[in-house]
């Protein structure tokens, strides 16, 4: 008992003086409290109902959203919303929400958790239901490394006998998980899916899939159709292993905005039309992971879907911000399949807009840039509404000459070295802005503009 205080009190003190001196660093209160009582994760959630979303793209959205539809339906929820996914970030969040005696004093929590840590992780909280919301490799000089973290997220799953496990129909990768010794033997209801039902968004086969052969025999996949990337409805032609019926699944696209989707979906509780107060189709699957996983704890789908309407953006991922009378959309660029989605979206858009896409090279960033080749710019820079793109980052040069590459009015693109300068013209333009960052010049633009606009930094609330 002592030693829960003494964690408890520790983890604490250690996160009120972080943030005394403004320091944004997540880790180190959780690994503290660690420290001080190793199983101090399991005492600060014993009791609670917690659901984890984890994969690669759409952990921070899902969880958003999932945690919006909570509070929506009454409930105080516990969230690790500055992205502390690791084992020591999530400690750190149950830990400073305890009493000093190390209960729990929310009921529900919606934690978003690394690949890798799930395995760490779900052993000692316990999850109600766990989300994988899809797999993409990262970057492609990480290539291959899409199995290991299937693997990882494996292990997390088969240490989670109690919880209902959530999945994307659409993503062979994931959608696999299901059939796998440890998983598939639970009790009937205990995996459900998710995924769009009919032909949506690109539509296209991709150029680069990060899952073209069949896992259970090696066979090419073929696809009935595509939605993005190696996401649709994919069967093998010799194995016949195919993608699962979908329990929550988008039936029909009625309106696609530049700041919502309006779609049809089927879910335990009959068929609801429902607005996805965020663009693109992306957020359409992170709409369905969302109300899945709420669906999964028992809960009334139609409250999620509901929910859906009112829901803001995550740090990043597609954050809005006004700059001298202008909308500024910010959307994080974290990998080839998140850039095409990006530029897909842009490319569709029929209001006049400006565009910044931003590259870095950094170490978080990955060194090897050579994927923007890869990326579908094309329709991007065709499409009559792009009325500029400012080129900017580390290897702003790279970029405007792909974007030279790829068609269109080449007078349209700038390239602009210092970010203040882009905040600039955004400031005095007349246009809407979309800013497509990677990680690390996210942080650079983002800090910028935040300021400007008058939001504070992503740590603080
Ligand atoms: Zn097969």
């Amino acid at each position: 008992m002592f030693r829960t205080v003494l964690a408890v009190a520790a983890c604490k003190a250690c996160r009120t003086l972080l943030r005394l001196l403004k320091r944004g660093g997540t880790a180190l209160p959780g690994k503290v409290a660690l420290k001080i009582d190793p199983g101090i994760l399991e005492k600060v959630s014993a009791g609670m109902e917690i659901f984890v979303i984890t994969g690669t793209n759409g952990k921070t959205t899902t969880s958003r959203m999932l945690e919006h539809a909570l509070e929506e339906a009454g409930e105080d929820v516990l969230a690790n919303k500055s992205g502390a996914n690791l084992l020591s970030g999530v400690t750190a969040e149950f830990t400073a929400n305890a009493s000093l005696t190390g209960r729990a004093k929310k009921h529900t929590a919606v934690i978003e958790c690394d690949e890798g840590a799930l395995k760490q992780v779900v052993p000692r909280i316990r999850p109600r239901v766990i989300t994988v919301t899809n797999l993409f490799r990262d970057q492609l000089d990480r290539y291959g490394e899409v199995m290991h973290t299937r693997d990882q997220i494996r292990e997390g799953l088969r240490k989670a006998q109690d919880a209902v496990i959530c999945l994307n129909a659409d993503c062979s990768l994931t959608a696999s998980l299901a059939d796998e010794e440890g998983i598939a033997d639970r009790p009937d209801g205990r995996i459900r899916f998710f995924g769009v039902d009919i032909p949506a968004g690109d539509r296209k086969e991709p150029e680069l899939s990060d899952a073209v052969h069949c896992i259970k025999c090696g066979t090419r996949y073929a696809y009935r159709y595509h939605t993005y990337a190696h996401l649709g409805s994919f069967y093998c032609p010799q194995c016949g292993y195919s993608r699962p019926d979908t329990d929550t699944g988008v039936t029909g696209i009625l309106e696609e905005g530049p700041d919502h989707t309006t779609v049809t979906m089927h879910t335990g509780a009959g068929t609801q039309t429902v607005t996805v107060a965020l663009p693109a189709l992306y957020n359409v699957y992170n709409a369905l992971a969302a109300v899945t996983a709420f669906s999964a704890s028992g809960r009334d789908p139609v409250v999620a879907c509901r929910s859906l309407e009112s829901v803001e953006s995550g740090f990043g991922r597609m954050e809005t911000f006004t700059l001298g009378g202008n909308r500024v959309q910010v959307i994080l660029v974290k990998n080839p399949a998140g850039a095409n989605q990006s530029v897909g979206f842009l490319s569709r858009l029929t209001e006049p807009f400006a565009a910044v896409l931003m590259l870095n090279d950094r170490t978080a960033d990955g060194h090897d840039i050579s994927w923007i080749w890869d990326v579908d710019y094309e329709g991007f820079m065709q499409n009559e509404n792009m009325v500029r793109v400012f080129c900017a980052g580390d290897r702003a040069a790279d970029l405007a000459l792909r974007l030279k590459y790829a068609g269109g009015d080449e007078e349209k693109i700038e390239i602009i070295s210092d970010p203040a300068q882009i905040a600039d013209r955004i400031e005095n333009g007349s246009l809407p802005a979309y800013v497509l960052p990677n990680y690390t010049s996210l942080l650079q633009i983002r800090e910028i503009i935040s300021k400007r606009a008058g939001h504070g930094a992503f740590w603080e609330g």
